[in-house]
């Protein structure tokens, strides 16, 4: 098949319909209705095979994380996810891989109500750019700047799990323990609900990408605060416990990076608003740590002592 071809075949009319894409794939660029009050969030990220992920991964889960990765970034805005482009470069246009990365991306496109407007497919070396788009009211977005002292540090789900998968995946060893390890980085759930739960409740949201420590650090220095974090606190998968020990499994927690959950700042007193807006969304909120206007980030365990990270800690760096 020509590219022309490939986009009819797996990419024009597969996305969720809306009513605000006036123009979807098949022109120069899509044209898209922002609603009267709201103001468009919109994001890139871009995955290369051997940097983002393992090579052999199955194309399933690239097709879902290309896209998790980028909806993880609109729920950090604390954004409705409306629409997104893909630029798709690939070694040789086969058709089996493009039919199952594209089962993952459409799958979960279609759980979030996300329309594929456009993109491009150019031949190279694996790489997947994503670009996704959200709506938010005016002035509502999630930032990183709104931390305050005596906010408490929440973050959501398990930490660490998905690093644990990764190295599952790279040491191919998949006990049965770990199915679940690796569903974590090959599968991440973008955190869409939490996110638009937390619009109007939390001062500072970030989604953690590159690690706990090092993304907390980034809404700490955005709002010009420090912080205290209790590490015992962290959530830990109990697989990763399992398979790795306790101490091993925080150390991941703690900096091991891909979790795509949120971490958010919050006064305590709106824990009870914000649970009662969950409902029983599947979403765990854990309170690891507290706000300081001191702008030093303390990391301490619960008898008090401190506690000092293995390795290095300030997250995945492309350029050292
Ligand atoms: P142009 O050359 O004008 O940029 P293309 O020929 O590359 O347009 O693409 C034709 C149409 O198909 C455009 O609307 C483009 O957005 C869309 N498209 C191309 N590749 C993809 C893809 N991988 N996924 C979704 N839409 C795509
Ligand atoms: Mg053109």
């Amino acid at each position: 098949m020509n590219e022309f071809e490939l986009i009819r075949e797996f990419f024009s009319g597969k996305s969720p319909s809306r009513k605000d894409v006036v123009l979807g794939i098949g022109d120069d660029a899509a044209i898209l209705r922002v609603p009267d009050g709201m103001q468009v969030v919109a994001t890139v990220d871009t995955l290369v095979e051997g940097v983002h992920f393992p090579a052999g991964l199955p194309a399933e889960d690239i097709g879902h994380r290309s896209l998790a990765v980028s909806l993880s970034d609109v729920a950090a805005m604390g954004a409705e996810p409306a629409w997104a482009l893909l630029a798709l470069t690939l070694p040789n246009a086969d058709e089996k891989w493009l039919a199952d990365f594209t089962r993952g991306f459409l799958a979960l496109a279609q759980r979030h109500a996300v329309a594929l407007v456009g993109g491009n497919l150019a031949r190279g070396p694996l790489s997947i750019t994503v670009t996704a788009h959200g709506l938010v009211p005016n002035g509502g977005a999630l930032r990183r700047g709104g931390a305050r002292p005596g906010d408490h540090i929440y973050v959501s789900g398990e930490l660490g799990a998905a690093a644990a998968g990764l190295r599952l995946i790279r040491n191919g060893i998949e006990p049965e323990a770990g199915e679940r390890l690796r569903a974590h980085f090959a599968r991440p759930e973008p955190r869409i609900a939490l996110g638009l739960a937390l619009r109007g409740l939390a001062g500072a949201c970030i989604d953690i990408s590159d690690g706990f420590f090092a993304d907390l650090v980034h809404i700490l220095q955005s709002s010009g605060m420090g912080g205290e974090v209790n590490v015992e606190t962290l959530p830990l998968a109990p697989e990763a416990v399992e398979l790795l020990g306790r101490a091993e499994a925080r150390q991941l927690a703690f900096a091991g990076g891909d979790d795509y959950e949120l971490c958010f700042c919050m006064p305590p007193s709106r824990l009870a608003q914000l649970r009662q807006r969950l409902g029983n969304a599947d979403c765990t909120v854990t309170q690891v740590g507290v706000v300081t206007a001191e702008k030093s980030l303390r990391c301490l365990q619960t008898d008090g002592t401190r506690w000092v990270p293995d390795a290095d800690t300030s997250g995945y760096r492309h350029f050292k």
